[in-house]
């Protein structure tokens, strides 16, 4: 359990803040889903390895992972 302080803000626990790459500057969003509140990068990650991909990335992959896919299709 977390508390909010005074000032609105909550500590994201570490393991989720590894997990989702939130390194510090690390830009996030709040949805309002009905029953509580959801947080997330608002950055697009890699659905494969969760790296950082650019905004306007064609696929939801890195570079790495899209070669890899390619790489393994081929054999
Ligand atoms: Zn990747």
């Amino acid at each position: 359990m977390r508390r909010v302080d005074k000032l609105g803000r909550i500590v994201i626990p570490m393991e989720l803040r590894k997990k989702y790459g939130l390194t510090e500057g690390a830009r996030i969003e709040f949805l309002d889903v009905g029953e509580g509140i959801t947080v997330r990068p608002s950055e697009p990650v890699c659905r494969i390895c969760r790296a950082r991909i650019a905004e306007d990335a064609a696929l939801p992959l890195c570079e790495n992972c899209i070669a890899e896919v390619l790489k393994s299709q081929r054999d």
